[in-house]
């Protein structure tokens, strides 16, 4: 287990807000479950408005730091296969979805394939990437050279509620976390 990585996580299901933590929480037992990928920290679950197509349910997002010997493309198949298992509905696109599972970051590596970006292309301009992801790792340092402070000035038009603490998932499944995330 020597690549650490950054997993974004989202969902916005119909339903009650429990259900989808179970839908989040459900793919975090399987990852953890997995002898391919070790979990090492999991943010809150933050709550935002839908970007794009709107009329849908609020998203319910979190990030998860993890080491893991799969190659960048093996731990897209794998998330994938995850996201398959849960059913996510892609009829429209930007719609809503059971889950979404993407690699924000592996190690220092940069990938621009027509099925991979890495870092995910999208996730600085994101508050509900960003801030659990300053969460987890402050220090965090990114490619363009900007802390996550800068980075979540520009973003302080989204509107984002942390809905948990992170002892969300360490009352599922403590056990299986290696470090925990500090408030
Ligand atoms: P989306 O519905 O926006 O999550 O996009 C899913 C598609 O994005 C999949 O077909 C992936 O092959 C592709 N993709 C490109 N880069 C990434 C990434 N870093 N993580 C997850 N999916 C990615």
């Amino acid at each position: 287990m020597n690549k650490t990585v950054y997993i974004g996580f989202g969902s916005n299901l119909k339903g009650s807000k429990n259900r989808i933590k179970d839908q989040i929480s459900s793919a975090l037992e399987v990852i953890s479950a997995s002898f391919k990928i070790e979990i090492i920290s999991v943010s809150s679950l933050y709550e935002s408005e839908p970007i794009g197509f709107e009329d849908q349910p609020k998203f319910i997002n979190a990030v998860v730091k993890a080491r893991t010997y799969l190659c960048p493309f093996g731990l897209l198949k794998f998330l994938q296969n995850i996201e398959r298992d849960h059913e996510r509905e892609r009829e429209i696109n930007w719609g809503p979805r059971t889950l979404d599972l993407d690699i924000l970051m592996y190690e220092n590596v940069k990938i621009e394939t027509r099925n991979l970006s890495i870092p995910h292309p999208r996730m600085f301009e994101r508050a509900f990437v960003m801030f659990p992801l300053r969460e987890i790792d402050p220090e965090l340092s990114i490619f363009n050279n900007q802390n996550i402070g800068e980075i979540l000035e520009n973003l302080s038009n989204q509107s984002i509620f942390k809905t948990t603490d992170h002892s969300w998932w360490e009352n599922i499944d403590g056990s299986k976390l290696v470090d925990k995330v500090q408030p």
